[in-house]
């Protein structure tokens, strides 16, 4: 529970982001381009310390961020090195010999009343079903390696890809940088050493900085990651552990070179204890094992990490810890927390970023409204960890939802107490298929059914109203859905290629740009 806290005094009008990763220059960019110019934006960076430098997967709501500060998408795949992204292949999650795409976008075709997957359940009882994922739009598409922004063709039923990026995290943050220092927000380098309450009322007042300068404000934006310098630090405001659900607590980091083909997703390789990324960048390629050291020692995870690259490794592993929670409240007296240091969840579905977004969201509706009310904070913060517990319960799925007998990690994960909440849609999905959702939930029904599915967890029945299609009719509608994909991605260039040209033609249009 979180108590009523003192009123809110914004004094002025000056915001101080304390931090330049990936947090601090999404936070800089979004309030330089929807503040009016009464605000004043600093934002305080140590080039000493550094930022986290991993962060490189991102969920289909990016391109709603990037579209409101109005950046052009050809030119923000160009300079973050970038690629697209259809969904995330999970390779030996459900068994050691398994795999399956989660995907974006659409799953099968709305008949009638009913999710596809009612439909699909019933085929499969009769033997008339193919895998799920030769439904999934994207899933065709990622396992040919297509992509492209096509509209609709004439003679085509299909709606256009639903796609993320990949990109390089310290390019994206350069690229932020630019557009925000563009609308003027202020940048210090240095590093914070003290931070000043006021005796009074408890707010922050200033930071002081390691050569001696100080930095006032009246709002504080803590984007200062993992060691939350201001809504820790400074005001104790406790976090709550979920690493009994979440065990893992490392991750290794390492690029490797690219290698052909660029695929459009990301990869997830479940390993004996945690899981290794594979983000495919123009460029390069990132990799990470992400693992619980109360299972695996770091050298044996370092081993097979570098075991299991796919291209040359070119740069030395580098090890991240972390534990998987949140801050007991997002904003607490004049702080504000968003990115890592107002909580984590490991980023098996790429969604840390994501949250940065709906945090910014959050936070300007409330500043454009105006003076934020105590009760306004509040709500900020009983949405913001809604928000997280329900990502929390999906993560924990991947992980619960295991078949991999004897491996002790594995033994762990799939035995363990889990979340109501997620036992609820364990038990509701296995009894007949279903996916009950809030509306304010992340991720989708499709997602969740793909994921369960995936998984191997087995419905014991499904909708009645599916049993109403004749058997020849139901086995017509799915291959026609299912040829109608085929048909549909075969007409789709090459990944690598499409981004070629795209990046080709954004170079001669700001060629020509620069000539007139
Ligand atoms: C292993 C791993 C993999 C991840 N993969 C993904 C992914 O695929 N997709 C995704 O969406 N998210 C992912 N994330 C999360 C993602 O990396 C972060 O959400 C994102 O990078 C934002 O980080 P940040 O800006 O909050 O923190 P950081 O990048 O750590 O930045 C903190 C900033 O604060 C500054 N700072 C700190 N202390 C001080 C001080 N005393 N004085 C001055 N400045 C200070 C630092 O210099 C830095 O600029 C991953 C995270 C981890 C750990």
């Amino acid at each position: 529970m979180s108590h009523t806290p003192e009123p809110i005094s914004l004094p002025g009008r000056k915001i101080v982001i304390i931090g330049g990763g990936t947090a601090g220059w999404m936070t800089a960019a979004a309030l330089s381009r929807f503040l009016d110019k009464s605000w004043s934006i600093t934002l305080v960076e140590s080039d000493e310390i550094g930022t986290v430098g991993v962060g490189e997967a991102t969920i289909p709501m990016i391109q709603n961020f990037n579209a409101a500060l109005g950046i052009d998408e050809a030119q923000f795949v160009r300079e973050t090195q970038g690629s697209y992204k259809l969904g995330i292949e999970f390779v030996g999650w459900g068994r050691p010999d398994s795999r399956y795409i989660h995907a974006f976008g659409l799953v099968g075709r709305g008949l009638g009343l009913l999710p596809f997957q009612h439909y699909w359940l019933r085929a499969k009882s009769l033997g008339l079903a193919a895998p799920f994922g030769d439904y999934v739009l994207n899933n065709v598409a990622c396992t040919e390696n297509r992509f492209a922004h096509v509209q609709r063709a004439p003679d085509s039923v299909l709606p256009p890809l639903v796609y993320a990026y990949h990109f390089d995290a310290g390019l994206y943050a350069a690229f932020l940088r630019r557009y925000a220092e563009a609308r003027g927000v202020h940048r210090h380098e240095g590093k914070i050493e003290h931070v000043t309450r006021d005796p009074e009322n408890g707010d922050v007042t200033l930071v002081r900085l390691a050569d001696g300068p100080a930095v006032s404000g009246d709002l504080f934006i803590d984007c200062s990651g993992f060691r939350g310098l201001m809504i820790e630090g400074a005001l104790k405001t406790g976090y709550i552990d979920w690493s009994h659900w979440l065990p893992c607590d490392r991750a290794l980091a390492v690029p490797c070179e690219s290698v052909r083909p660029l695929l459009p997703y990301t990869r997830s390789t479940a390993h004996a204890a945690g899981w290794q990324w594979r983000i495919p960048l123009q460029s390069r390629i990132g990799n990470g094992h992400v693992f619980c050291s109360s299972f695996m020692k770091e050298a044996e995870a370092e081993a097979i990490l570098l075991n299991n690259l796919d291209g040359k490794q070119i740069a030395d592993p580098r090890l991240i810890r972390f534990q998987t929670g949140m801050r007991r409240q997002f904003w607490n007296h004049n702080v504000v927390a968003i990115g890592l240091a107002s909580g984590f969840l490991e980023p098996l579905e790429s969604t840390s970023i994501h949250l940065i977004q709906t945090g910014i969201n959050r936070l300007l509706d409330y500043l454009v409204a105006g003076q934020p009310t105590p009760a306004e904070r509040n709500h900020f913060n009983r949405r913001a960890s809604y928000e997280m517990e329900r990502i929390r319960d999906f993560i924990i799925l991947h992980y619960h939802a295991n078949h991999r007998e004897g491996e002790p990690f594995w033994d762990y994960v799939r035995t363990m107490e889990i979340p109501d909440s997620l036992r609820e849609k364990l038990d509701m999905f296995r009894a007949g298929g279903r996916v009950i959702r809030d509306q304010d939930e992340l991720f989708d029904v499709p997602g969740w059914v793909q994921v369960m599915i995936g998984q191997g967890v087995e419905p014991q029945g499904w909708h009645p109203l599916a049993d109403q299609l004749e058997p020849e009719k139901l086995d017509q509608f799915l291959t026609t859905v299912r040829h109608a994909f085929e048909r549909d991605i075969a007409r789709l260039p090459d990944h690598a290629a499409y981004i070629a040209s795209l990046v080709e033609q954004t170079q001669a249009r700001m060629t020509s740009g620069e000539r007139s």
